[in-house]
């Protein structure tokens, strides 16, 4: 057992969007996994983040009301690299 390096349920939530963009080093996405074979909170959390970025990729412009993109456009417009 590796009490110490286990993660919590907090942890993995936190760093989900890392792990489904393959952005984690090894250890720390194996960290991941070995949490998500015994808790079914966060596998399930973690098909619902794959779900959305699958139906968000699938989302093209003409679906977007126009109304809306000018709204989105302005928004990201706004916003300054970090
Ligand atoms: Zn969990």
């Amino acid at each position: 057992m590796r009490l110490d390096q286990e993660l919590t349920c907090a942890q993995v939530v936190e760093i989900v969007t890392a792990y489904l963009e393959d952005a984690l080093g090894d250890a720390d996405r194996e960290r991941v996994e070995e949490h998500l074979v015994f808790c079914d909170g966060c596998s399930t959390y973690l098909g619902q983040m794959r779900e959305t970025i699958a139906l968000t990729r699938r989302l093209e412009p003409e679906h977007i009301p126009s109304r809306l993109q000018d709204e989105l456009l302005a928004a990201f417009r706004g916003w300054s690299p970090a």
